[in-house]
């Protein structure tokens, strides 16, 4: 299957109250203003304070799993489900929302199973954190330590409802958990959209611009890098991590010979592959925050 028929997979997960539904809800938004396909799977409806005729408005098509957690006793489910929606929806991307005890990366490793595996592709695990559970300790534990070291990027969300001085030192916290994971700050869980999408994907059409509240949130843009031939992987990595890219695709001439690299949060996963075409061989598309300070 060509690349480009692959389908991006966005795993959602996050503590109960971290703002999930919030997050799905303005991904369904943003499906309807581009016309984009959207397959949902959410774990349990029941959890969630939202309307079902939003989860079927548009061309977007929801699967409800069930009376149990997607991430272990409902993962055969999981595989059946999603093979499902993509045959009857051919989604142009897929939310899984998982319930609020899921392990992310155990729920990732369904996508890595056929057949899913044979279309699925960069597939992210974003994780939230309700940063005024997180000021108070409020139930946290092993779990949370867990969700927070499978994320591939973590938004630090309800940021208004904490004193602005205490957020380095909440994600210095989550980072002495995962050093290197990408932290966003977020009110009411508005991100970058970009952010949450492969670095070469396109929306259909552009989507509005939305009021951002500039003084909070970093701007993020994709740009295309011209990378040099001959370097090492490790070098490419460490420059990748230096650049501050969120997400990363290409193809890159490396010492080691030509590669396709995909960088999803900390992840940086470099393969042995030829481009379809010579031309793309030496351009990443990079999306990192381009205003410099954070916050
Ligand atoms: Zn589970």
């Amino acid at each position: 299957m060509a690349d480009r028929d692959r389908i991006p997979v966005l795993v959602v997960s996050g503590f109960l109250g971290s703002g999930k539904t919030t997050l799905l809800r303005r991904l369904l938004a943003e499906a309807q203003a581009v016309g984009e396909r959207l397959g949902v799977v959410v774990n349990d409806f029941g959890s969630l304070g939202i309307d079902r005729a939003l989860l079927g408005a548009g061309s977007t098509r929801s699967v409800e799993l069930a009376g149990g957690c997607v991430c272990c006793e409902l993962s055969d489910e999981l595989v059946v489900v999603l093979e499902e929606l993509r045959r009857s929806a051919r989604p142009d991307r897929i939310v899984i929302e998982t319930s609020g005890l899921a392990l992310p990366y155990e729920t990732q490793l369904s996508l890595w199973r056929p057949p899913v595996s044979e279309w699925s592709s960069d597939d992210m695990a974003v994780v939230l954190v309700n940063a005024e559970q997180l000021a108070e300790d409020r139930d946290l534990g092993e779990l949370f330590e867990q969700q927070v070291s499978a994320a591939d990027l973590l938004i630090l969300n309800q940021v208004d409802r904490v004193p602005e001085s205490l957020l380095p030192a909440l994600e210095e916290r989550l980072h002495g958990i995962e050093p290197d994971v990408p932290i966003v700050r977020a009110v009411q869980a508005d991100v970058d959209p970009l952010l949450l999408r492969p670095a070469d994907a396109r929306p259909r059409s552009a989507p509005e611009e939305r009021a951002h509240d500039h003084a909070l949130h970093r701007h993020y843009a994709a740009e295309t890098l011209e990378i040099e031939p001959g370097l090492t992987e490790s070098a490419l990595v460490a420059r990748l991590r230096a650049l501050g890219a969120v997400r990363a695709k290409g193809f890159v001439a490396t010492a080691e010979g030509p590669r396709l690299v995909q960088g999803v949060g900390r992840r940086i996963e470099c393969t042995p592959a030829t481009p379809p075409d010579p031309a793309l061989l030496g351009r990443l598309v990079v999306i990192r925050a381009v205003d410099g300070e954070r916050g």
